[in-house]
């Protein structure tokens, strides 16, 4: 469908023919304007209405905000021309690195998880060019951005199953490794339930089939080692994993910064590294792992900024709140009949499945769920919605959300 018969048929759509660029000769108010996208925009939902319950993202803290505003015009895709801006960028890379167990860490900044997994597919293929049939191995549970990387580089994808905990079937991922793989993947966070895969234990098997090993760290990086702080064990899970080439890891879901901000965070002694380079650029070639030529310096910036500004406490604060959220939804999750949880959870992430007394399917609930303002996310091939206790969710939108709940059954 065309994208105007799309936006013609969302409510509050005001008309994309008054609009129509070309036929607007005059530039109208900025007051207008203003008044126009507030208008239009109130159709999008607001974190702060507590219905945004199945995003992995937050509200960016106010500080990253503001300094983001601030530094907006930094192009990390010419760091020559900025070079303190280069120089924070290498600062996050290093303090992300510290957080997770190797500060000499090399990677840089991306514009989210997508992006951080796509480059680590792409320095696999690299480091296995004479590969003729590549494929790449990973859990079930992994993101939609292996199949990305997966069409743009003609890779084959192996995806092993999942037991019926949801955890993965670690004896079906190992036969899956064969001559042509060129990458394993670990997930330290699953999209849909935040579980986290034996990183140690596939890095192990990177060791004896000497492949390329990914972790797409992209939510867990930036919770587990705030849980440690609280006094949960985890099996070795970062980047002191000797076999692990690469790591993702997303300040703009658990780190509270502005979106668009990710990281690649490249083990180079393990990895024989290809960078892009853009040999004409004013301030000159610096080669980088991104796919983005042109990327906003003040993602990096913003994220240096908060975490001076919070310090580990004070993530290590907003992953207890969301924490308790977690435990108090599911207790009051498993009080109601027609409902269950899907797994025991392992960080801030909930599923939610129905249980053999509900006359009603999963999609019906969504829908009802839905018409009442509530956003979950959906899992149709695990039946369940995923709930993530994100920093901008209350206790006080969780009991209403309950209250919505147990109103349907
Ligand atoms: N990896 C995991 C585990 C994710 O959950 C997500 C998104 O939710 C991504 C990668 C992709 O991140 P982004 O949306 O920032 O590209």
């Amino acid at each position: 469908k065309p994208l105007t018969d799309i936006l013609q048929n969302i409510e509050g759509f005001i008309g994309y023919s008054e609009n129509n660029f070309p036929k607007l000769h005059k530039g109208k108010s900025r007051s207008l304007i203003l008044t126009e996208l507030e208008d239009r925009l109130k159709i999008d939902l607001d974190y702060s209405s507590g219905k945004v319950l199945g995003a992995m993202t937050t509200p960016p803290h106010d500080f990253a905000r503001y300094i983001y505003s601030k530094f907006i015009d930094r192009n990390l895709g010419d760091r020559g021309l900025n070079p303190g801006t280069a120089a924070i960028e290498k600062e996050v890379i290093e303090m992300l690195g510290n957080l997770l167990g190797d500060p000499y860490v090399d990677g840089n900044i991306t514009s989210g998880g997508t992006e951080a997994n796509i480059i680590a597919m792409l320095l696999a293929k690299q480091n296995n060019l004479d590969i003729k049939e590549p494929s790449i191995v990973i859990p079930d549970s992994a993101h939609y951005s292996f199949d990305k990387a997966a069409i743009l580089m003609g890779l084959k994808v192996k995806r092993a199953k999942l037991l019926s905990n949801y955890h993965l079937d670690f004896d079906h991922y190992e036969s899956l490794i064969d001559d042509n793989t060129i990458a394993l993947v670990g997930i330290l966070g699953t999209s849909a339930l935040g579980l986290i895969d034996p990183i140690e234990k596939i890095g192990k098997l990177a060791g004896k089939y000497n492949k390329y090993f990914h972790v797409d760290a992209a939510f867990g990086g930036l919770v587990v080692p705030f849980m440690e702080e609280l006094g949960y064990d985890f099996p070795p899970y970062n980047l002191k994993v000797p076999e692990i080439c690469s790591y993702t890891v997303d300040p703009h879901k658990m780190g509270m910064s502005v979106n668009p901000s990710g990281s690649l965070l490249v083990k180079d002694s393990n990895v024989n590294s290809f960078k892009f380079e853009i040999p004409y650029l004013a301030g000159g070639a610096f080669p980088s792992y991104n796919i983005l030529g042109t990327r906003p310096g003040a993602s990096a910036i913003s994220f240096w900024g908060l975490m001076q500004f919070m310090g580990k406490q004070g993530f290590v604060e907003n992953v207890r709140h969301s924490l308790e959220n977690t435990y108090y939804l599911k207790d009051q999750i498993e009080e109601i009949p027609e409902l269950k949880i899907a797994t025991e959870p392992t960080m801030n992430v909930l599923g939610i499945q129905m249980s053999s007394k509900a006359n009603m399917s999963l999609d019906r609930f969504n829908s009802l769920l839905r018409q009442k303002g509530w956003a979950l996310g959906v899992f149709k091939q695990w039946n369940l919605l995923r709930v993530v206790l994100m920093p901008h969710i209350k206790k006080s939108h969780l009991a209403e959300f309950l209250k919505d709940v147990k109103a349907i059954f």
